[in-house]
């Protein structure tokens, strides 16, 4: 006779067995007919599960991201379901849940054109319609590999085969068609409302560039047809604003096969953001009171070794490098660094906190099929810092690194912040004590900052709870930045200490952090959130100017050369063009102001000042412009001509 608990704390007995689907039907035909999944204690399952013991159940819907998810994961068995119904000859491979959506990847003689794609969603929508029951069965392993391999399905067959051979396989059939899933999927096709196929692509099999070439279609799915419009139209402006056409366009930056994948060429107009980044992010750390330290990129693995990294990174590492019979390797972290200049010395209670910065490039091994834009990159660099304190100085350190983000932050006009504070997951180093006394120093920063935030029970690294910080761009994705994490096993490791008061010698708390992230997904960020309009601040060319006619060539350098002694980021534009064509040519590359000077401009030492949003600011003296440009790169924008 199960008792079954609901999340509410409410109980309800049931005479025998009872499915997921019947508990729902039991609290009200509503639920019943809402009901997507279940969660048995920590395991989704099928609303066809059946529970005969007790057990905790919440019934999934489409209100929770795991009843979206389970939508998603639906969906592209739908979608295998119509392409194996359209085209016979393709075989499944794998397909599962991203962002907003799912692909699938399919083995097939060529790729699939936009017109197929077409086809195969009208495939899904067919399907759809016909509410087809989604069943599970399961089968020992090898008879489900034998059933595979006389469906024609050589892909699954090999999946299948790498699972132990005691595992039970179990497979999903919706109407005539089977694949192989963990599940659990909706009760049938009919629960699938709002979907779209968005792009074809090439895929490795199993992301291996020497293995064959797959077909991968990508979907999005969601819970109703308002929310699918609703997604089209963020995409669409998303691509819009894709920094890596934008890149392009404004001639930023590049990525070069020749070089290899995921490495980033700055190019001069990238490069002049980059700096004034850079410089924006030094002074401000000087300020903060920050040291900021250069470090080697390569060491002896040894170091690694002692880091724990050769063993719990290794994925992410590039091979080592052999010299003189020993091993170098390119780095991924800055952390050992850091740690070697602080053993340089013996350390007093009287140095600490110490607060050591540094713009660290690092190295990580990524798939290419991961590679993306500015976005996933192999080669980085981190503004990187660690912070070494005595467990009484964590709050303290950490309100003033929570100062430090969110006054840079807001400097690049983000505003809205979400906070999550992660705690210590089941596989943790440190005692129990001092992960206590961590989290509560960063709860307590937290608080003392009068900041909202969540906590993600768990979600903490092996080495110490964290912080983690979302910035929200200008449609509304939210992209993760900063991190403050402590660290319990860096020290130890290390062997670091300092002298106490007490004269005796303990283990000094360690900090890492990073603000931005990595300068190059930051400023893919940047790109994005400013559409390539750039505040005048950062912006590469912060004016050009434009003649009418030659007569105004000699009074145009004139004005440059006013303006570049003042140190703005000026360019002049003398070519023998309409002055509408040279407007346009430089509204297109983004730049803040546009100065046309004619015959009258020049008479009367003035500058007609339009900006790049087609406003006319009218007649202004060198000076007042001057003046203006200073205050609003002053004060970063937030004071622009414009307003
Ligand atoms: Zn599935
Ligand atoms: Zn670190």
């Amino acid at each position: 006779m199960p008792v079954i608990t609901l999340p509410d704390g409410s109980q309800r007995e049931f005479d025998g067995p009872v499915s997921v689907a019947d508990v729902a039907a039991d609290i009200g035909p509503g639920l019943a007919a809402a009901a997507l999944a279940g969660r048995v204690g920590n395991e989704l399952v099928d609303t066809a599960h059946v529970i005969d013991s007790d057990a905790d159940l919440a019934i999934i819907t489409n209100r929770d991201a795991e009843g979206l998810e389970v939508i998603r994961h639906s969906t592209a068995h739908l979608l295998a379901q119509a392409v194996q119904s359209l085209f016979p000859a393709a075989q499944v491979t794998i397909g599962p849940v991203i962002d907003d959506g799912f692909y699938y990847d399919f083995a097939f003689e060529r790729p699939f054109t936009p017109e197929d794609l077409e086809a195969i969603e009208a495939k899904m929508v067919e399907i759809a319609a016909q509410d087809l029951p989604i069943e599970r069965k399961v089968m020992p392993r090898d008879e489900a590999v034998d059933f595979f391999k006389g469906l024609g399905e050589h892909y699954k067959a090999e999946i299948i085969a790498g699972i132990p051979s005691d595992d039970p396989i179990s497979l999903y059939g919706q109407g005539d068609w089977v694949d192989l899933c963990r599940g659990p999927h909706v009760p049938s096709t009919g629960r699938l409302k709002a979907f779209k196929l968005t792009k074809v692509a090439g895929a490795y099999w199993r992301g291996d560039s020497n293995n064959e070439m797959l077909q991968r279609i990508y979907g999005t799915a969601w819970p109703d047809k308002k929310a699918l419009k609703a997604y089209l139209v963020r995409l669409e402006e998303a691509e819009r604003r894709d920094h890596r056409r934008i890149g392009k366009d404004l001639d930023l930056f590049s990525l070069q096969e020749e070089a290899g994948g995921g490495l980033v060429f700055w190019h001069p107009k990238g490069a002049r953001i980059r700096r004034v980044i850079e410089d924006f992010w030094r002074e401000s750390h000087v300020r903060a009171g920050y040291e900021l330290l250069y470090t080697p990129h390569i060491a002896l693995q040894s170091l690694w070794d002692t880091s724990g990294h050769t063993d719990f990174y290794r994925e992410g590492m590039y091979q080592p490098m052999e010299e003189e019979n020993q091993l170098y390797q390119l780095r991924p972290m800055n952390c050992p660094f850091h740690i070697l200049i602080y053993k340089n010395t013996l350390r007093s209670h009287r140095d600490l906190p110490i607060r050591w910065a540094e713009l660290g490039t690092v190295y990580r091994h990524e798939m290419s099929g991961a590679l993306h834009g500015l976005m996933r990159v192999r080669g980085f660099t981190q503004d990187d810092a660690h912070i070494f304190c005595q467990e009484e100085q964590i709050s303290a350190e950490i309100q003033a690194i929570l100062d430090l983000t969110i006054s840079m932050l807001n400097a690049f006009g983000f505003e809205e912040l979400s906070i999550a504070l992660s705690t210590r997951p089941v596989k943790a180093v440190g005692s129990e004590e001092i992960w206590d006394k961590a989290t509560a120093a960063l709860r307590e920063a937290l608080e003392a900052k009068g900041l909202d935030y969540v906590m993600d029970e768990g979600g903490g690294a092996f080495y110490g709870p964290k912080i983690d910080v979302k910035i929200r761009d200008a449609i509304g994705r939210e992209w993760q930045c900063s991190t403050i994490q402590l660290d319990f096993n860096l020290p130890e490791r290390f062997d670091l200490e300092y002298v106490a008061e007490d004269g005796q010698r303990h283990r000094p708390i360690m900090i890492h952090r990073a603000l931005l992230g990595s300068i190059e997904r930051f400023f893919g960020i940047l790109i994005e959130h400013f559409e390539g309009k750039f505040p005048a601040w950062l912006a590469p060319v912060q004016a050009v100017i434009m003649t009418i006619t030659d007569s105004q060539n000699e009074y145009a350098l004139k004005v440059v050369e006013i303006l570049k002694n003042q140190g703005f980021r000026v360019e002049v534009d003398l070519r023998n063009e309409k002055i509408g064509f040279k407007i346009r040519q430089h509204t297109l590359q983004r730049v803040p102001y546009l100065l046309v000077v004619g015959d009258r401009e020049a008479d009367a030492n003035t500058l007609a000042v339009r900006t790049r949003a087609g406003k006319d600011l009218g007649s202004m003296s060198v000076d007042d412009f001057a003046e203006s440009l200073q205050a609003e790169l002053v004060s970063r924008g937030l004071n622009v001509m414009e307003d």
